[in-house]
């Protein structure tokens, strides 16, 4: 057996990625704590744990995001390392740095990786020094409504106005011509001061018909980075993903091999520690960067499942000092993935639906994954995000993963509340999807038609 890493890991989150850090943990010998609030009490996080600390009321920001609780929690459960999941706290430099300072390890990237990624002019500003390509735009921020007119007109609408400390789609306008871009200027900059307390905004070409493609790297601090080829998440309603797929069925194998290769050196010549992602836009078989997660995705099922590495393992192992397990040439991709990201909302409206479960059955059998802490007579609270699970798939090939993936959903059983499960039956359906054709704004238009 292997050393032990960390005796103990606290995982700083809820839900289906509090399970899955716990999972990863418990396989490698490791003790958990659980925190959560007054509100999660029953949930399934805190029912596998080995402890459970309470953190709080309901509200995220009284329970989840309140630090001090957390490192509270840390110290009294006598913790090694504390695990930041996605979402809620996983990208806060100050947070990464009060768990270090604080004596834990933080099973993430450096408080300075994470504040140069998380300020979207900077991250591709070195993306660009880095040979990584980028969309082309603003040289950083803009700073009138006059500069941002002038270099619309430069690079050609249509045009998008971003924030630089933009996340989750907000801060973003689009400017078709010149008659739109002071208008979108000034908004983006106002959603930006009042989402992010930032109001840099900064200007990119608007693509019009791209993918979204993603590639996962994982690094150490032995100077071992390998990439863990591409994940497709274009298939998006406001932003958000709701099905991703690898490998993405736009790219060849030699398309997947330069890009990677090209991102994982740029990961090594920063120096970055962990896992990550960089987002990339794809159109007329060029990327585009657009930014980078500093931390473990949603969607890192479906590289797992064509790669059979454990992502949430290796995080924990380099975050102790431990060399990654597998080096570039031991990294292979077979067969196809998909995931379903279910949640709890009318598949119609997209209005949320918590509640209590009834009936609960999940699907099985080969190729089949269910991450989720659903359970018969679990109440969904109604605070927080409504992902409930998600459903992941692997065939031989992307024909066989489909096929499966009907036959899984056909299977799934949620009673009590409404779900998105009737959208990915019809997705599956669908011969734009089934052809895997199929751009960043294509969902949209499918929901709106149905
Ligand atoms: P956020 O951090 O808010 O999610 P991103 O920069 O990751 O912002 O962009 C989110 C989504 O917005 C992308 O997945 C894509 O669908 C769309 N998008 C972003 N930049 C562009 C662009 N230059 N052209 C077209 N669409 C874009």
């Amino acid at each position: 057996m292997e050393p032990r890493v960390f005796d103990k890991v606290l995982i700083a989150n809820r839900g289906e990625i509090a399970l899955r850090i716990h999972r990863a943990c418990k396989e490698m010998g490791i003790s958990t704590v659980a925190v959560h609030s007054t509100a999660d009490s029953d949930a399934m996080h805190v029912r596998l744990a080995d402890e459970s600390v309470c953190i709080g009321e309901p509200p995220a920001s009284e329970s989840y995001l309140n630090m001090a609780a957390l490192l509270t929690a840390a110290t009294i459960t006598d913790a090694d390392a504390i695990h930041p999941g996605y979402g809620l706290l996983s990208e806060n430099a100050d947070f990464s740095e009060m768990v270090t300072e604080h004596g834990f390890a933080f099973i993430g990237p450096s408080a300075d990786h994470i504040r140069m990624m998380g300020d979207k002019i900077t991250a591709k500003d070195t993306m660009k020094r880095l040979h990584v390509p980028v969309v082309p735009g603003s040289d950083g921020a803009v700073e009138d409504a006059a500069t941002a007119r002038r270099l619309a007109a430069e690079m050609g609408y249509p045009v998008l106005v971003k924030a630089s400390g933009g996340g989750g789609g907000r801060g973003m306008k689009v400017a078709q011509d010149d008659s739109e871009i002071v208008a979108a200027f000034s908004t983006a900059r106002s959603e930006a001061l009042a989402c992010f307390g930032n109001d840099e905004v900064y200007i990119e070409k608007y693509l019009g018909r791209p993918r979204h493609i993603e590639i996962q790297i994982l690094a150490d601090s032995h100077g071992g980075v390998i990439h863990l080829g591409d994940r497709d998440c274009s298939l998006q309603r406001r932003h958000q993903k709701v099905l991703e797929e690898a490998p993405s069925p736009a790219l060849n194998a030699d398309a997947r091999e330069e890009i990677g290769a090209r991102v994982a050196g740029a990961i090594r010549e920063l120096g970055y520690l962990g896992a990550g992602t960089l987002e990339f836009l794809y159109e007329d078989g060029e990327f585009y960067f657009i930014e980078m997660n500093t931390r473990v995705q949603v969607e890192h099922p479906v590289t797992e499942m064509i790669t059979g590495v454990d992502i949430v393992r290796e995080q924990i192992r380099v975050a102790a000092g431990a060399e990654l397990t597998y080096s570039q040439d031991e990294i292979s991709f077979t067969g196809h993935a998909i995931e379903c990201r279910i949640n709890a909302e009318s598949p119609v409206t997209f209005a949320p639906s918590p509640g209590r479960i009834g009936d609960y059955h999940p699907p099985g059998g080969l190729g089949v994954r269910v991450d989720s802490g659903m359970y018969s007579g679990y109440v969904i609270p109604p605070y927080y995000d409504s992902l409930i699970s998600k459903l992941i798939v692997h065939g031989k090939t992307r024909n066989e993963a489909l096929m499966r993936l009907r036959r899984a959903l056909q299977e799934y059983v949620i009673e009590g509340v409404e779900t998105t499960i009737p959208l990915h039956q019809a997705l599956c359906e669908n011969p734009d999807f089934v052809n895997g054709e199929y751009d960043i704004h294509w969902l949209e238009k499918f929901v709106g038609l149905d």
